[in-house]
């Protein structure tokens, strides 16, 4: 068994959603359920809220399980994820609900104190974080976020 070495930071390209969507999605291209561990909410569970401005502000930032890990620090079969291609053995995938909007400030807190208890549970440095286009050029917009600057604050 190996540890957790990365974490990669995703986007949801829906602009609304939650763990309970993704995994809907994600079990409709035949995997086994939701491919990342944790989501983190923009306020907007489905397609009509996004439509009609229907905005959850207790929700903005919000950050839930998909895929379980079990709090050690071994990757063990049914915890490795389905999220970057070569990175899914030893990667925690993080999905923001997102599109192409700016970020909410209360998602990018949300997103820096999840990534620090993770470094700190899982020891993992802040260069190992990584945004999914650094690890797939096909995903050049996910997520949408300055990586570098995400890694500065974590240093
Ligand atoms: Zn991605």
């Amino acid at each position: 068994m190996s540890g957790w070495n990365n974490i990669i930071v995703h986007h949801s390209a829906s602009g609304w959603g939650n763990a309970h969507f993704i995994d809907q999605w994600h079990k409709s291209r035949g995997w086994l359920g939701i491919g990342y561990h944790f989501v983190i909410l923009n306020g907007f569970t489905t397609s009509e809220d996004l439509k009609s401005g229907r905005r959850f502000d207790e929700l903005i930032g919000q950050v839930e399980i998909g895929r379980t890990l079990d709090g050690d620090q071994w990757v063990e079969g049914e915890e490795i994820g389905a999220h970057a291609l070569g990175f899914n053995a030893d990667s925690i995938g993080i999905c923001l609900i997102h599109r192409q909007e700016p970020y909410h400030p209360a998602m990018q807190a949300s997103l820096l104190d999840l990534l620090t208890g993770l470094m700190r549970r899982f020891d993992i440095e802040a260069k190992d974080v990584l945004g999914h286009c650094e690890v797939n050029d096909k995903k050049p917009l996910c997520p949408g976020l300055d990586m570098a600057m995400i890694r500065g604050y974590l240093i």
